[in-house]
């Protein structure tokens, strides 16, 4: 959503505010300095902050434009989302694809204890700076505690577990603390990690393994393409042709697969694959999905003998 791309507002429960429309609970192996499930969005303990500050732009994704910091018209009292039910409808698909890996939670109720920025005005402009630092220290976790779940990357876990606490200890400074992180940096000692247990995982795969690394994959076709343990890293893959394609234990961190059609693809082992690239991206019922993520409500809900039935 965002404006910028790659970081939509998220879709906030409408009626009750409700955990966001994310991922099945994950088994909590590896990483217990972090529960998994505090990597996952919950609205429900979240002060609506993707959807005050954070802007947006008038595009394909939003019908209008948003500064920073201001909040959108649909936000509701309660921080509930008016329009949940109707997002793609009204032409708020942004919202819809937009993961915090709860930084939301973490930054109303850890870093400003629980007092949200109504309530608490002197501190709307610093809540809403801290966010999008938290947002990517969670990805950082969720990515880390990832790694240490797969067995072959069992080489790197005591670094990966040293990484997962330090990341973990850093969310938990106050908003100026968080605020002045680099970032960049702590990512670059932390990507090579997950390079490597990726490289480890990857090696399961039989045959030649495709090196896609930051490739500008737009439109390609690649229908029934045997993607088999592949690196994707960072791939530009919007509107691709993947249906049917072989993706079992590929890597997918940061591709970009807006559009990409994933219809029959088999995503068994995909690695660092999130609910907001599902959820940008179409499929059907055929899409065969790592066991932690949701078939998003959008794919195509039946295969009929004559091609896809769009929901
Ligand atoms: S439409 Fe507005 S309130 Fe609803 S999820 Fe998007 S940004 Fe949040």
């Amino acid at each position: 959503m965002s404006p910028q791309h790659g970081t939509p507002s998220p879709a906030r429960g409408g009626g009750r505010p409700r955990r966001h429309e994310r991922t099945k609970p994950r088994p909590d192996r590896g990483s217990s300095v972090v529960n998994r499930e505090d990597l996952r969005a919950d609205c429900s303990a979240c002060f609506g902050l993707c959807c005050v500050a954070l802007p947006f732009a008038r595009s394909a994704d939003f019908p209008r434009d948003k500064p920073a910091g201001r909040a959108c018209g649909h936000l509701r009292d309660d921080f509930g989302c008016g329009i949940h039910a109707r997002l793609r409808d009204e032409g708020y698909r942004g919202c819809t694809v937009f993961d915090c890996f709860g930084a939301g939670q973490k930054v109303s109720q850890v870093t400003f204890g629980g007092i949200d920025w109504r309530r608490s005005p002197e501190s709307a402009s610093a809540m809403f700076g801290v966010f999008p630092v938290m947002r990517q220290l969670h990805e950082l976790l969720a990515y880390t505690a990832e790694a240490l779940e797969l067995p072959a990357a069992r080489p790197v876990h005591r670094e990966l577990r040293g990484a997962l606490a330090r990341i973990e200890e850093l969310t938990r400074g106050d908003a100026g603390s968080v605020v002045a992180l680099d970032v960049d940096a702590l990512r670059g000692e932390v990507n090579p990690l997950l390079l490597r247990a990726s490289e480890l995982t990857r090696a399961r795969a039989p045959g030649r393994r495709k090196d896609h690394r930051g490739a500008d994959l737009m439109g390609a076709r690649l229908a029934r393409a045997d993607l088999r343990g592949a690196s994707l890293r960072g791939a530009l893959l919007v509107g691709a042709d993947l249906t049917g394609a072989d993706l079992r234990d590929a890597d997918l961190i940061g591709a970009d697969l807006r559009g990409a059609d994933l219809s029959g693809a088999d995503l068994t082992g995909a690695l660092f694959l999130t609910q907001a690239q599902l959820n940008a991206a179409r499929g059907d019922t055929a899409t065969t999905l790592p066991p932690s993520l949701e078939r998003p409500a959008h794919w195509a809900r039946e295969v009929s003998a004559g091609g896809v039935v769009d929901a």
